[in-house]
Parts: C-alpha cells; structure tokens; sequence
C-alpha cells in the first residue's frame, strides 16, 4: 500500500470504477475507497440492464451520448467482452402529456442523429406487443440499447485492478480533509492522502460535500424496478421487440428480455424520499401494482410480475448531472449521475479523471457545474420529468 496516492476515488459504483478504471490507465497510483462490498446492492449501478439511447431532450446530452458509445466500445476493447445490446428504442409520447417530444425530434435533428417518427397505428403494426391510444406519438431511435449494469460496473473493477488500482471494500470515508497537498481522506482505518480525491458516492454525496461548503440539495427516492413473465418471451427478445420509455408523467420504462425469459420496467420517480441509510429493499405492492396495471393496457402480452428490485436514485433539481471540482478546493472532484447516469458512467470516468488530474476535461460541463442555479438557488423548482 503506497502511503500517497496520485488520486483517491470515494465510491465504486459505476462512477467511481470508471474513475479507477480510466486513472489507473493513465499511469496514476490509485486508492478506490468503498463502504460496503464490492458489488453490493445498495446503490444505484446493481441488478441487470440499464438504457444507452442518443435520444435526449437537448441537444448537449445528445453530445454526451456519442462520447458514451465510444467508451463502452473502449470498455469492450479493454475488457475483452461484449457489453452493448443494441435493440433499438422507442419514445411514447401521449399527446399533451408532460413531457414534450419536439425537445427529443429537435435535439436528434440539431445533431443530425436518424430517427423515425410513426403514429399510433404504425408503431403497433411495427410491433406487436404494443397497446397504444391514437394521440399516442413514437419516436423510433436504432442504436438504443441496454448496457449491464452489476456486470460493467464489475468488468471496470477489474480492470482498475489488473492495471495497479488498490481497491479497498468496507472501508467508509468519513471525511475528505483538503491540505496544502492535497487530499486526507479520513477513514474508520486511518487516514488516505492524496493528491486528488474523486467523490462518486451518489446517494451519500451530501454529507461529503456539506463540511467542504456545499449543502447540494439532493433528493434520494428508493426506486423498483419489477420483472414479468410474458407467455411467450420470444415475442419480446431484442430484434422483436425494443427499448421503450413512456414519456409522460407517470413516465415508465421497460426492456425486451435480456439475459432470461421475462421482461423489466419501472416507473421514473416513482418511489418514495428516503435518506441513503434508511431504506427498506422490500418491495412496494403500491408501486408493483401501479406498474401492473399500465404493463397490461400497453403491453398485454407481458404477462404477470414475478420478482421486483430496489434501487436509489439520487436526483438535483433540474435532473442534470454534477460534474466537477470544488472551486474552494480544487483537490476535490465530485461525479454525480442525477439518475441517468449509468449509460455515460465510462464516460464520467475519463472525464473525472481528466478534470481532477488536468483541471480540464475534453467536454463542455459547465452545464453541470456546483454553482449553478439548479443546485444554489433555493427557489428553483425541481424539475425531474425531462
Ligand atoms: C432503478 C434504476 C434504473 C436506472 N436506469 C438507468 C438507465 O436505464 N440508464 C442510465 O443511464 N442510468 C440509469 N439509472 C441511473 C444510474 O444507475 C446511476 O446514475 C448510476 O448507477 C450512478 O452510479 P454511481 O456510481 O454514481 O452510484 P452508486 O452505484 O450508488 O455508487 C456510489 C458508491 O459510493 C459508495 N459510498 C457512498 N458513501 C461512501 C463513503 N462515505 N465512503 C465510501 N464509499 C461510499 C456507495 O456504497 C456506492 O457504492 C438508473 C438507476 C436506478 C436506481
């Protein structure tokens, strides 16, 4: 164990292995600091699938998804692994619903990204398993695809591993004490100097930032994920079936089966505030039955719910990602995914670690900047359907 490290990662969710991953390549000695276990069920990047999509509400996110195809493709490269699935996506937009589909068909054009726009009728002679009013709008995007959420985020710990990162489970951060060095990061098993530290500690970001002056006014949801077991899976195997997000409030989202013969949805937002420690993992009949009962009028054939998950979301008030440094202590680099992070978390990686190390990072962030009104101005409406 080196007494000094060139940067220390708080956290190895999806965020924090990344940074690993990509600072250990770069050559730099690497602490990876985790309060549970490696892989643990208590965050945000466990259980199976998670969406990659170019379709976004603006035109900068859908940027950021280029970035991201590229580096899940370096991830595989490296890794020696198939990740992405491309099964393409739709976007179900109901007329008049919350969210509006010219911000999603405007930031693909502006982007020139190919997209298809089809009606009610279309789409359900396109596929089947659909249900859909006639105000109901599609839009239809083929490089969607699902990337796995335990299993990434596992393949980046090996690999921040094998090329030198000293990964330690069960090792709570208690506090991250700047110095005219650097970083002490204090743990229950002694202190951690650094020259950099990382903060990707999602849910449990708040109370590492408070004592270095940033109260983030963060909202922590416990949310569910259920699983349901169509008659004949096969109907619903990628290629027959896509990625789906109902773009409305309730918004779902749902997966053509992956990995096993059912297919899994949930509701966006859809659980109750919790704090990160104070969470119950059991599953919530109200949230599955509420889930049921739009799976069975929009997609009939997907038969009944087996199982169900819980997992945090860890929202801002404008939903946009946290992506940089502390300005009162540029030492401190702090990643955070507002719940729609996973799909550009080898991005994030690279990113951190170019911020933290350089002070600079290849793309523009300063959307997803600490003082920003979305996170400094006590009025600002939080606006999570996007
Ligand atoms: C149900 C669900 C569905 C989602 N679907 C999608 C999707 O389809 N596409 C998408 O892009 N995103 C999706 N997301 C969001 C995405 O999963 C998250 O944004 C992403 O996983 C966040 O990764 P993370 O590493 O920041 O967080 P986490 O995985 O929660 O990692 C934070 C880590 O920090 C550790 N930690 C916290 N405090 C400390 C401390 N003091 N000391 C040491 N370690 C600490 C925690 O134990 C944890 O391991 C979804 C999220 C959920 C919950």
């Amino acid at each position: 164990m080196a007494d000094t490290y060139d940067l220390a990662v708080v956290g190895l969710g999806a965020l924090g292995s990344a940074t690993a991953w990509h600072a250990a390549s770069r050559g730099l000695r690497v602490v990876g600091l985790e309060r549970f276990d490696l892989g643990h069920e208590n965050g945000a990047s466990h259980d199976t699938s998670r969406i990659l999509r170019h379709s976004y509400h603006t035109p900068a996110y859908v940027d950021l998804t280029f970035a991201a195809y590229e580096d899940w493709a370096r991830l595989e490269h490296d890794a020696g692994a198939p990740f992405v699935t491309v099964t393409g996506g739709v976007d179900l937009f109901p007329s008049g619903g919350a969210i509006p589909p010219e911000d999603y068909t405007g930031s693909l054009l502006a982007r020139d990204v190919a997209h298809e726009l089809l009606d009610a009728a279309e789409a359900m002679a396109r596929w089947p398993q659909l249900s859909l009013d006639d105000d109901v709008s599609v839009l239809y995007q083929e490089r969607t695809a699902i990337v796995p959420a335990a299993r990434g985020t596992g393949a980046m710990q090996r690999l921040a591993a094998a090329l030198g990162a000293d990964l330690r489970a069960r090792t709570p951060v208690r506090e991250l004490r700047p110095t005219r060095d650097g970083v002490d990061v204090v743990t229950d098993a002694g202190i951690v100097s650094a020259a950099r530290a990382v903060v990707t500690a999602d849910a449990w970001t708040a109370a590492l930032l408070a004592p270095l002056g940033h109260d983030l006014p963060l909202t922590v949801t416990e949310e569910q994920v259920t699983y349901f077991a169509p008659a004949d899976p096969n109907v619903f195997a990628p290629g027959r079936f896509p990625v789906w997000i109902w773009m409305d409030d309730p918004s779902y989202y749902g997966f053509p089966t992956y990995g096993e013969a059912t297919v899994k949805a949930a509701q966006d937002c859809g659980g109750p505030v919790v704090s990160a420690d104070a969470r119950s993992h059991e599953e919530d009949p109200v949230m599955r039955e509420r889930l049921a009962s739009f799976m069975a009028s929009t997609f009939p054939g997907s038969g009944p719910a087996t199982r169900s998950k819980r997992c945090l979301y860890t929202l801002t008030p404008d939903r946009d990602f946290v992506l940089d440094r502390v300005p009162e202590h540029p030492a401190v680099t702090v990643g955070l995914g507002a719940a729609h992070g996973f799909k550009f978390a080898p991005t994030f990686g690279r990113l951190l670690t170019d911020l933290a190390v350089d002070g600079t990072a290849e793309a523009d962030l300063s959307a997803f900047s600490l003082d920003r009104p979305g996170l400094t101005d006590p009025a600002y409406e939080p606006l999570w359907m996007v």
